[in-house]
């Protein structure tokens, strides 16, 4: 049985649309979870949303000084 990583609950293999995301390093796989697509989606979102964010303000600051 897979659970998403992200709102920790049941995958439904059959039904769910979902994802297996792995983690490499060198080539190797070093981890491996599961997460429904629109789970993994919004997580995508606001890591985006954030890394934005902070580079605005990044720039905001330089202009301060
Ligand atoms: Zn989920």
């Amino acid at each position: 049985m897979k659970t998403c990583c992200r709102c920790h609950q049941k995958i439904d293999e059959e039904k769910d649309r979902w994802v297996n995301v792995r983690d490499f390093d060198k080539g190797k796989i070093v981890g491996e979870k599961d997460a429904h697509l629109i789970c993994w989606r919004n997580m995508i979102k606001k890591d985006i949303t954030n890394a934005i964010r902070e580079k605005v303000n990044q720039i905001v600051n330089m202009v301060k000084q």
